[in-house]
């Protein structure tokens, strides 16, 4: 799949569900109102939408969410499409998790075919952990990240930076993933969704959190890259690597390689964009593929050049008005 601006599309990221057990504040509003389940593809659908993909070219698969280890026997989807990648079809499928399930299911990822794992988690402090995840327990995380380590899982920490909540403490989270053996990747804050909040004062930009880094590491830039966003350094004292997504101070879209699709099968061709194409409808329209097929084509025919993401400080209304947890970032 060649999008207008000729870049290919070989990465599917698809939200698996729109449920979490956590609420973290700048992903959700406390009372978060869910999607029907009637609206959501069941896990065959799921399956069928992912496989379609792969058969036009899709090489990398990622599952998120919402949380996308709360969804019910979502092991059994996760064995399915991980067949894909031991048969050559695909190299990788990855997951975006909060770790709060991995305990339980880090085995079973490996033996299904995953081989690394992006976690997210924005402190090391307890309190400071239930107050940004609003349900979560910061035990049970770092429960899961070590049963996953164990698995042999590679581990990168997803942290979002956030104005006066963990900047402080962004140094100390370093230094433990350097011991864990855990690469990192830090967020800025992305004006999705109605949080209740104030966003404008949550955002921090991250050139400020790596000239603060800088003086307690050296960083060595590399020309790693994923097709994504994250720009990368290497931390020479750790050996570790260290990403900054800065969806806000850089535009990474001239390499995007992506699509992602929600839960109840849209495909957004764009995180910051509200464009996106309906995948149910034909998914349901027939037992064949045809017009599955046709309709991706379709949306990968329209995939726009970029994103215009901004902070509106006068309104604090957010640029793009579904949450993250519908495309799953
Ligand atoms: N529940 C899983 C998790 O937390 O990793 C997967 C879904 S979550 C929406 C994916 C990532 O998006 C997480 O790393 C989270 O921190 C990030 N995220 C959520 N809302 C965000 C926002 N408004 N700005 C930047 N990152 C955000
Ligand atoms: Fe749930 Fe992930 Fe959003 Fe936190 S960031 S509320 S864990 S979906």
């Amino acid at each position: 799949m060649i999008d207008p601006f000729g870049r290919p599309v070989t990465y599917l990221r698809v939200s698996v569900t729109d449920r979490c057990d956590f609420r973290c504040q700048y992903c959700m509003a406390e009372d978060m109102t869910f999607l029907p389940k009637s609206e959501v593809l069941s896990l065959e659908e799921l399956e069928r939408v992912c496989t379609a993909f792969v058969r036009k070219g899709v090489r990398k698969l990622r599952l998120t969410g919402g949380e996308p280890l709360v969804r019910r026997n979502v092991m059994s989807l996760i064995h399915n499409l991980g067949r894909h990648v031991k048969n050559g079809d695909m190299d990788e499928l990855t997951i975006t998790t909060n770790g709060s399930q991995l305990a339980r299911f880090a085995d079973e990822l490996v033996e299904a075919g995953v081989r690394r794992l992006n976690v997210s988690l924005d402190t090391l402090d307890a309190g400071k952990f239930h107050a940004i995840t609003r349900w979560g327990k910061l035990d049970k995380v770092i429960a899961g990240l070590e049963a996953a380590r164990a698995a042999g899982l590679d581990i990168k920490i997803n942290t979002v930076a956030v104005k006066g909540v963990n900047e402080d403490e962004i140094s100390g989270i370093l230094a433990w993933c350097g011991d864990m053996g855990f690469d990192m990747t830090l967020i800025e804050t992305m004006p999705m969704g109605d949080i209740g909040d104030h966003r404008a004062d949550q955002y921090l930009p991250l050139d400020q959190v790596r000239e603060r880094l800088a003086r307690d590491w050296t960083l060595d830039d590399s020309d790693f890259r994923t097709g994504g966003p994250a720009r990368y350094v290497r931390v020479r004292e750790t050996g570790k690597r260290l990403g900054f997504i800065t969806p806000m101070t850089h535009n990474f879209c001239e390499s995007c390689n992506r699509v992602r699709l929600t839960c109840t099968g849209q495909l957004y061709m764009c995180l910051g964009q509200d464009d996106m194409a309906d995948l149910r409808a034909p998914l349901r329209a027939s037992e064949g593929d045809d017009l599955l097929n046709a309709a991706i084509d379709e949306a990968i025919g329209r995939k726009p050049k970029g994103h215009d993401f901004v902070i509106d400080r006068d309104t604090n209304a957010p640029a793009v008005t579904r949450h993250m947890s519908v495309t799953g970032g």
